[in-house]
This record gives structure tokens, sequence and C-alpha cells, in this order.
């Protein structure tokens, strides 16, 4: 049985569902894949910002309700399990399941029309034939193709050879832990937990998400990371090994410049989109699969299906230049000579933690930051440094 439509959409995490639901409501046929049935897990902290819930109403028509949303309005910035900042941020940390939140996304789509698939193996991607065969023998066909199939993309493995550089990397460990472990609801960053990442506790309604990311090349030991930093929450837990954490890679700031290619473009994870400072993927993810959704659209009703890409590069070049932004100061949060002085410039100057509390809570972009305001954090940096210099 072959089936062809607009848009055969790969993944129906934040991205892909975004990318259907943009190119449904705008009249387009849509087919949307998904290797899991949903509802489905996925390994993520779940930490959604201003700027998600901001695309999740947009794009998705969904308010942050208590259902979906634990508030978390307290956030402890962490080195080394000594607290070095303790505040309450004017805009929550809205704490989500992924579970939860993924399916309503996907709720969305197939309400707008979109034919989903899921869950599906898939057998073979043809790119010069913008179609998939499934295990089962059926195959798909759209005038254009979007892949949103996550930081290990068959689509982008089909592009490129291979789903991301492996030196770039970043790579995550979780573990879900007891509520009843934690007496409230703040939220803590650990920024000495791993090289070139952090340790989060994050609070939801039925549990702790607990983890500790980096990037991949720089933590051969992250399970180590990962043990020290529980044994500062969870002793007990630690000593007695009696927990399964479940590892995931994520992109961590490391995108493709060109994510794509014609008619066949990269959404979300799949195209590199995660925030290199905080980690961050759900905003980018919604954000660059409704410019993906769109980009097809305005290609099918002008040029044609291979005008995709360039409609996409216009779009999607937004989310880029933030990336580039945010790689610029995350040299001055990680890099190794760094390191040591940044939880004392942070302790000195609550300007500093304030910065970063807002650029996590998605209240500010990395552009709005501008070169007098990183100027003075590298100042203030410096100003540690000698401190600790002299003292
Ligand atoms: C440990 C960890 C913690 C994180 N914490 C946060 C956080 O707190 N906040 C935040 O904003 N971001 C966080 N992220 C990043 C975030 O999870 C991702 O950026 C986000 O999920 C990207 O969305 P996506 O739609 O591109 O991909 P995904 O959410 O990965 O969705 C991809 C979809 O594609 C499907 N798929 C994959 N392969 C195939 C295939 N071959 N065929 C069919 N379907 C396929 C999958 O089943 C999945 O449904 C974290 C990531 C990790 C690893």
């Amino acid at each position: 049985m072959n089936c062809t439509y607009d848009l055969v959409v790969i993944g129906s995490g934040p991205a892909g569902s975004a990318a259907a639901l943009t190119a449904a409501k705008a009249g387009l046929s849509v087919a949307l894949l998904d290797k899991s049935p949903f509802p489905r897990d996925k390994l993520c902290g779940g930490g959604v910002t201003g700027r998600s819930v901001r695309y999740l109403n947009d794009i998705f028509d969904i308010a942050p309700s208590d259902a979906l949303f634990l508030q978390s309005t307290q956030v402890r910035l962490a080195f080394e399990g000594r607290a070095i900042s303790e505040q309450h941020t004017p805009t929550p940390l809205y704490m989500t399941m992924r579970r939860d939140f993924d399916a309503a996304l996907h709720h969305q789509a197939s309400a707008a029309g979109v034919q989903v698939f899921a869950p599906v193996r898939i057998a073979e991607i043809d790119l010069d034939a913008v179609s998939v065969t499934l295990a089962d023998g059926r195959r798909l066909t759209g005038a254009a193709m979007i892949g949103a199939d996550g930081a290990n993309s068959a689509v982008a493995r089909a592009l490129f050879g291979r789903p991301f550089n492996p030196s770039q990397i970043g790579f995550g460990l979780e573990i879900e832990m007891d509520r009843a472990l934690l007496d409230d609801n703040t939220t803590e960053i650990d920024l000495g937990a791993a090289n070139w990442g952090y340790g989060w506790v994050f609070p939801k309604h039925d549990s702790i998400t607990l983890g500790v990311g980096g990037i991949h090349a720089l933590n051969p030991d992250m399970k180590s990371h990962f043990r020290t930093y529980l044994a500062r929450h969870a002793p007990k837990l630690a000593e007695t090994g009696d927990f399964k954490c479940k590892g995931a890679f994520l992109p961590f700031g490391a995108y493709r410049k060109v994510p794509g290619r014609g008619r066949i473009l990269l959404a979300g994870d799949a195209a590199g989109l995660v925030d290199p400072i905080t980690g961050e993927g759900i905003a980018w993810a919604m954000k660059s699969g409704q410019f993906a959704g769109q980009a097809v659209v305005e290609a099918l009703a002008q040029g044609g299906p291979d005008q995709a890409m360039a409609a996409y590069m216009q779009r999607v070049s937004f989310i880029h230049r933030e990336i580039e932004a945010a790689h610029r100061i995350r040299t001055l949060i990680y890099s190794r000579p760094v390191r040591p002085f940044f939880p004392r410039a942070v302790e000195r100057n609550p300007t500093m933690s304030r910065t970063y509390l807002r650029l996590l809570a998605g209240d500010l972009d990395y552009a709005d930051l501008g070169y007098k305001v990183m100027f003075r954090l590298m100042r203030r940096l410096g100003g540690s440094l000698l401190y600790r210099r002299a003292a």
C-alpha cells in the first residue's frame, strides 16, 4: 500500500507534533509517525520555561494547567553541593512529566486531522523519493518530509551519515525519586556536578527528577558524577544502590548550521536545537517544528517543495543566533580556567545569579543580553579571579 501526503513528519515529540499541527491547520494533508504509542515516556528533566509556555499557548493552544505542571518559584544555585544563591523567581519554572506533556501535544496534532501512525517501525527512508517504508510493507510518500525524530535521528543519519557529532554531543543521566524525599518545591541547579554541564533536582507532583548532564566527551565518568550528586540528596538510596538511572543524548548546543536539504527538513533535537547553557530543548523543539511546518506550507503554495529549506532557513536562523550567543557566554560559565571562580562571582554579585535565573526561566533571550551585559559579566568574573588570587 502506498499513501501520499503533502507532508510526512517522523517523530511526534514537541518538534514533530508542532510541525504536523502547523501544517494541518494550514490545510495540508499530514502523516505523523512515531515508533512509540502515546502516551510514552521520554527521559527529560521536564523543566518547561516561560518561553516554552508561550510557545505551548501559541502553537498548541494549551494553557499551563495544574494537572500538567507543578510551578516552582524557588531556585537554589549550588556548586559541588554548596548553595551559592537561593532566589525567588518572578516567573515560575513549570515542571512536567514528558509522558503527559508529549501526549497532550500529540493529541492536539491528531485532533487537527493529522493522520497518526504509531507505533510503527521504519524499515527504510528514501530521501530522493521523499518516502518512508514501514516494517509492515506500507509506504508513505510526501511532497516534503520533516525529521523530528530526536537526538538519534534516522533522518539526520540518512541526510548526513550520522545523527550528531560525538565530540560535541551532550549526555544526561536521570532517575525519578520518591516525592517524600523533598519537603518543598525548590528547584536546584548544581553547576559543579559535571564538566561543562550541571546537576538538577526538579520537583514534580508525584516524584522528584534528579539528574546530571554535560558534554559527553568531557565526562567519561558521568555515572560517578551521578552517584556523587545522588548521595548529596538521597544518601540512603545512593548507599543501597537500589535505583536504576537511565541515560540519553542531548545535542546541548551542537546545532546543524544547515538543518536539511531541499524538501527534507530537520527540527528539534534532530537539528541540534538545544540551549548550550541550560540544556533546554523543549522550547526550540516546538518553535523549530512550527517553523518547519510553516516553511513547507509556504514552499508548496509558492515555488514548490524544493523551496522548503530556504523558507525554513529564513525562520530558524533566529534560533541559531540565540544558540550562538549562548555559546559565547557558555565559555564564561563552564570553561576549566573560569570554573573555580564562577561560584564566588555568583555569590558576590546577585545580578549574575538573577541573570542566570532569568535565562533559565526563559524570561530573557541571549540576544537581549548584548555585549554590554556580557562585558559586565566578564568584568565581574575577572574581579572574582583577582580577589581569589589576592586572598
Ligand atoms: C536527561 C535529559 C534532560 C533534559 N531536560 C530538559 C529539561 O528539563 N527541559 C528542556 O526544555 N529540555 C530538556 N531536555 C532536552 C529535551 O528533552 C529535548 O530537547 C526535546 O525532547 C526535543 O524534542 P524533539 O521533539 O526534538 O525530540 P524528542 O522529544 O526526542 O521526540 C522524538 C520523537 O521521535 C520518535 N522517534 C525517534 N526515532 C524514531 C524512528 N526511527 N521512527 C519513528 N519515531 C521515532 C521518538 O519516539 C519521539 O517520540 C533534556 C534532555 C535529556 C536527555
